[in-house]
């Protein structure tokens, strides 16, 4: 090309009269955007992710997305607590949108995230947002309950954790046989979490026992938590027998998923409850040692209905 195209094509330009212009300018700015768009879908699903994650707090940006004159992205939460200063290169940041970053996001049908663990849904990314959010493939938070933890995984490997990190031991089969042992009864607290994981019918449930305080009522609580989904939860059911000294208290349930947490179905006393008072008596009336005999099965329920 001449030395000089560069100015020519300026010239062109700026002869346009104004209406050519406006419209030109409109299809460049589409031009621009299903260029990006398809730019978008070559490249990985993880760059993608990466585009439309706000890089401040990493989650994914719903509109209005904000940007930095300098063109550093942000979702409205973060610019709302950036008191106007852009937490990426510390300019002022007024109030500019990334309109072209919405519309893209916008005209983008994405697999859901969670591709790589088995979810085949390709949805528009403000719908696939919300099924994010309630996709079954999406990772479980670990079931542990004494202690806040944040690890998240899929079910092999919070299986794993519980045993490496939390200690908990692991039987296999679909009838238990425990003892619980406390060398003081009059000591109930939230302190007490004991956790067995059980393998049976290729699965992993939960056993969870502990002692709180239910209004001014000392108690002592079994229930069964399943490793998976709730449709695949009630697929099962279980039984728990706690008693001893010619006393018996049974319980027949269906474990609960562990999508609901540990404490969500301790409050609904979606499980066996033995009053203090009472798990003195299987105990052998003393009231300074306390062993609580508990006995339980879990098994498949083959019903249609
Ligand atoms: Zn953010
Ligand atoms: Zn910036
Ligand atoms: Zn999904
Ligand atoms: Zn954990």
């Amino acid at each position: 090309m001449a030395p000089g195209g560069g100015a020519s094509c300026k010239e062109l330009v700026e002869s346009w009269p104004n209406f050519t212009r406006f419209d030109t300018k409109k299809t460049q700015v589409e031009k621009s955007i299903t260029c990006i768009g398809e730019k978008f879908q070559r490249c990985s699903i993880h760059g993608v992710h990466e585009l439309l994650e706000c890089p401040i707090c990493k989650r994914s940006m719903y509109p209005p997305f904000y940007q930095c004159p300098n063109g550093h992205t942000l979702c409205t939460n973060c610019k709302n607590g950036a008191h106007n200063c852009c937490p990426t290169c510390q300019v002022e940041l007024g109030n500019i949108r990334c309109l072209a970053l919405e519309k893209v996001a916008e005209s983008l049908e994405l697999p859901c995230r969670y591709q790589n663990v088995g979810c085949h849904k390709i949805l528009p990314y403000y719908r696939k947002l919300k099924h994010e959010r309630r996709c079954k493939f999406r990772p479980y938070q670990c079931p542990y309950a004494g202690s806040e933890c944040s690890i998240k995984g899929d079910i092999s490997t919070l299986v794993l954790h519980l045993m490496e990190d939390h200690k908990v031991d692991m039987h296999t089969g679909c009838t238990f046989n425990h003892r619980y042992v406390r060398s003081n009864a009059q000591e109930v607290e939230n302190a007490i979490w004991m956790l067995t994981v059980f393998d049976c019918y290729g699965r992993q449930f939960i056993l969870h026992f502990e002692a709180f305080s239910l209004g001014m009522t000392p108690v002592y609580m079994a229930f069964l938590r399943f490793m998976g989904e709730d449709n695949e939860a009630k697929m099962f059911n279980y039984s728990l027998e706690i008693g001893g000294f010619g006393r018996k208290l049974t319980w027949q349930g269906v474990p609960r998923s562990i999508r609901d947490s540990h404490r969500k179905v301790r409050d609904c006393e979606d499980g066996l409850i033995v009053p203090r008072s009472l798990a003195i008596f299987f105990s052998g009336g003393n009231g300074e040692e306390l062993t609580l005999k508990v006995v339980g099965r879990i098994w498949k329920v083959h019903s249609t209905s």
